[in-house]
């Protein structure tokens, strides 16, 4: 299909998900079929460790639509997302989870909603949260607000990576000199008009999470050090905080002094030791959490690496980044 562009990329980012594959492939192409019009659905294998590989390309002599990129090792969520991104061709891009939480079903209202309304990102915005645990729930609802507090208004609550963006708004993530953007964030930041569809996110059809309690909380890490430097602020809010504190003790020390008594007790002076330390360590922590990003940065090493692609068209180049 190399030259011709088709009018739909449904990019679906996998990493050992031999066990839902073929409910997949059945239910999305189900979908895909029906649409009429001609697409790709570019999936990425994320160094996948079980027979994804070998599954995908099987199912390829079937569905000559389906592309497979195989990336070299795995390199997360984010990375193999921004991989098959990088390679999508279609007009419109869709990126969807292999364990059909996501339902291909949306895609078509994705895609009529884009078209009607002429907009360059449809958001998939869940529905409600039932389907996860009460933690999940409080994480999430902590996260959003945090991040539409930083980056803006415009961050939809309770929207992933389930999301259609016009061939324009992929370029423009093309262009975008970050190796590793989050892609939630970057998305709305990028200002095209946008919409919202709601869906079901429904349970994992198969397989395991792979998404543990870790990576939740590094995806929170990069969330907010990639928008903003509030956080070290913190250290000099927390500094003028403490100088106040002193200068009442020290007051209050001194009337006591005039009066001719003593301020008693090691524990105070114990505390405020400990505390002063753990604020320090606190805040070299927050520092060192910036100053690890842009090491990273620095190196400039590449997000991921495409071990190969069945449909490589020659005129990306995207392996530079
Ligand atoms: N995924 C990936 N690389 C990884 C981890 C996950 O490509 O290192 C894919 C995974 O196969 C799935 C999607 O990212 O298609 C979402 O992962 P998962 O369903 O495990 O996350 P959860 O829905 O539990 O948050
Ligand atoms: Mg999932």
């Amino acid at each position: 299909m190399v030259g011709s562009a088709p009018a739909l990329s449904v990019v679906v980012p996998m990493f050992n998900e031999e066990s839902v594959l073929p409910l997949l492939v059945t239910r999305l192409r189900g979908v895909l079929d029906a649409l009429g019009e001609p697409y790709e659905v570019v999936a990425v294998d994320d160094g996948s460790t079980d027979r994804t590989a070998v599954a995908l390309h099987a199912t390829r002599r079937q569905w000559p639509q389906l592309r497979v990129l195989r990336l070299r090792r795995n390199s997360g969520h984010q990375a193999a997302l921004l991989a098959g991104l990088m390679r999508a061709r279609g007009a419109y891009v869709v990126s969807i989870d292999a364990d059909l939480q996501d339902p291909p079903e949306t895609i078509v209202d994705m895609l009529r909603l884009a078209r009607s309304d002429g907009l360059d990102i449809v958001y998939g915005v869940r529905a409600d949260r039932s389907a996860d645990t009460p933690f999940k729930r409080w994480t999430a609802g902590v996260y959003y607000r945090l991040m539409r507090r930083l980056v803006g208004k415009d961050v939809p609550a309770h929207a992933g990576d389930f999301r259609l963006l016009s061939q324009a708004a992929v370029q423009a993530l093309r262009e975008l000199p970050e190796r590793t953007p989050v892609l939630r964030l970057v998305v709305p930041w990028l200002g095209f008009p946008s919409g919202e569809v709601a869906f079901q996110r429904e349970e994992r059809a198969a397989g395991r999470t792979k998404y543990p309690l870790s990576r939740m909380v590094g995806l929170a890490a990069d969330s907010v050090t990639s928008f903003s430097a509030a956080p070290l602020r913190v250290a000099t809010w927390l500094g003028l905080a403490g100088v106040a504190v002193c200068v009442v003790l020290v007051v209050i020390a001194m009337i006591a002094y005039l009066r001719g008594g003593t301020v008693t007790g090691w524990p105070s002076l114990y505390l405020a030791v400990l505390f002063l330390g753990a604020v320090q360590l606190l805040c070299l922590g927050l520092l060192g959490e910036y100053v690890a990003r842009i090491y990273t940065a620095v190196q400039a090493r590449p997000a991921y690496y495409v071990a190969d692609d069945t449909d490589a068209p020659v005129e990306l180049t995207d392996s530079l980044r």
